[in-house]
C-alpha cells in the first residue's frame, strides 16, 4: 500500500540540526540526548498515521474544546489528564502555555478565517506535555500535539512560543485542508512546512497585534540557548545566519534551491514568497496574505509543487478580490520575487 498521504509525524527541530548540534558539542551525555531525539523523531516519523477519523467527538459549531495531558516524563500517550477546557489553570507553566497556545491558534482559524478547529468539525485539540526526559522537540504526531521539556541547556522548552504551538498544529489544519493531505517530501514536503510556518508567524503577529511591517517574521525565536541561536528560521530573510543558527541552510529563491533538500530547507523559498506578499499588501497579514493563503489549500493536490501553490493563492486571491485585482498582482509578483512563476 501507497504510503498514506496523510497525518506526518512533523518535529519543529528538524534532525539535521539535532545531529548538526551534536556534531558540535563536546558534552558526551548531551551528545547521547541529541542524538537519541533526532533518532527517536526519525523512527516516529516513519511510523505514518493516518488522521483520525473517530478520535474526538465532533462538537458544536463555535465549541472551543482543549484536554492537556502530562506524559510525566515518558513516552506513552496522552499521558494523564491534566487540564479540560474551562478548568482552572495549573500550577504547572507547560500545562497552562500548551493550553493557551491551542487556544490561540483555534480562535485565529476560527475568528479570523472561519474554520472550526483542525478538522474544521471542532475537532478537540488534545496536547501533552512533558514527553519523555529533557526531550528536545515537539510535534504533531496526525492525532495530537506532543512537546518534550528541552534539556534546559540547548533547548528551553517548546510551549512557550506560540508559532511553534500554531506551526505545529498547522500541519493538521494541513492534512484536513488540502484534498488527500500535502505528501512530505519533496517539494510538496516543503510547501506542508512552509504552510506551517506561514500561519505559525500569522498567529504570533496576531496574537501581538503586530503589522506585517513590524513582525519579525522568525519562527522558533525563544525555544533555544543563545549559544545555539536566536530562531530556527526567518521568512523575512531564509539561510540569514546572523538572524537565526549557525546551520540555516534555507534558500531565499529558486536559485538556491536544493535538489533532493529537506523539507525545512526549501520551505525557505515558499515562506519568502509569502512574507513578500504580505509586505506588499500591506497591514497586517491576517487581513489578506492569510486568507488568500488559506483559501488556496483547498485548491492544492497531495503532490502540489511551488509553481502550482504560485498558481493556487493567484486564484485564490482572484476569487477573494477578482480577477486582475491589485492582491492578485501583488501575489503573483510576490512568487516572481523567489523565482517560480
Ligand atoms: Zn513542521
Amino acid at each position: 500500500m501507497a504510503a498514506h498521504p496523510l497525518g506526518c509525524t512533523c518535529f519543529i527541530i528538524p534532525s539535521k540540526m539535532l545531529r548538526k548540534l551534536a556534531e558540535q558539542t563536546s558534552d558526551q551525555q548531551e551528545r547521547h540526548c541529541l542524538l537519541d531525539t533526532a533518532e527517536l523523531s526519525a523512527h516516529l516519523r516513519g511510523q505514518r498515521s493516518i488522521a483520525p477519523m473517530t478520535l474526538g467527538i465532533a462538537a458544536a459549531t463555535g465549541e472551543k474544546r482543549r484536554t492537556v495531558y502530562d506524559a510525566q516524563n515518558k513516552s506513552k500517550l496522552p499521558g494523564k489528564l491534566v487540564r479540560e477546557e474551562d478548568s482552572k489553570p495549573s500550577a504547572d507553566k507547560a500545562v497552562n502555555q500548551a493550553y493557551d497556545g491551542a487556544g490561540a491558534t483555534y480562535d485565529f482559524y476560527r475568528e479570523i478565517l472561519q474554520r472550526n478547529s483542525i478538522d474544521n468539525k471542532g475537532l478537540r485539540i488534545d496536547s501533552t506535555v512533558h514527553y519523555q526526559n529533557k526531550f528536545n522537540n515537539a510535534f504533531w504526531n496526525g492525532q495530537q500535539m506532543v512537546y518534550g521539556d528541552g534539556d534546559g541547556k540547548l533547548f528551553m522548552g517548546f510551549t512557550g512560543a506560540v508559532d511553534v504551538i500554531a506551526h505545529e498544529l498547522t500541519h493538521g489544519v494541513t492534512q484536513y485542508a488540502v484534498p488527500g493531505g500535502l505528501v512530505y517530501e519533496g517539494q510538496s514536503g516543503a510547501l506542508n512546512e512552509s504552510i506551517s510556518d506561514v500561519f505559525g508567524s500569522v498567529v504570533k503577529q496576531w496574537t501581538l497585534k503586530q503589522s506585517a511591517e513590524q513582525a519579525d517574521w522568525l519562527i522558533g525565536a525563544g525555544i533555544m540557548a543563545p549559544s545555539v541561536g536566536k530562531a530556527l528560521r526567518s521568512m523575512a530573510d531564509p539561510g540569514n545566519q546572523a538572524l537565526t543558527w549557525s546551520g540555516d541552510d534555507q534558500p531565499k529563491t529558486m536559485a538556491g534551491y536544493v535538489e533532493n533538500g529537506d523539507v525545512h530547507t526549501n520551505s525557505g523559498i515558499p515562506n519568502h514568497a509569502f512574507y513578500a506578499a504580505a509586505i506588499a499588501l500591506k497591514g497586517n497579514a491576517w487581513e489578506k496574505a492569510a486568507p488568500i493563503w488559506y483559501k488556496s489549500l483547498s485548491l492544492l493536490t497531495p503532490n502540489a509543487t511551488f509553481a502550482d501553490m504560485a498558481k493556487a493563492t493567484a486564484q485564490a486571491a482572484s476569487l477573494l478580490y477578482g480577477a486582475d485585482s491589485a492582491e492578485q498582482h501583488a501575489v503573483q509578483a510576490a512568487w516572481k520575487v523567489v523565482g517560480v512563476s
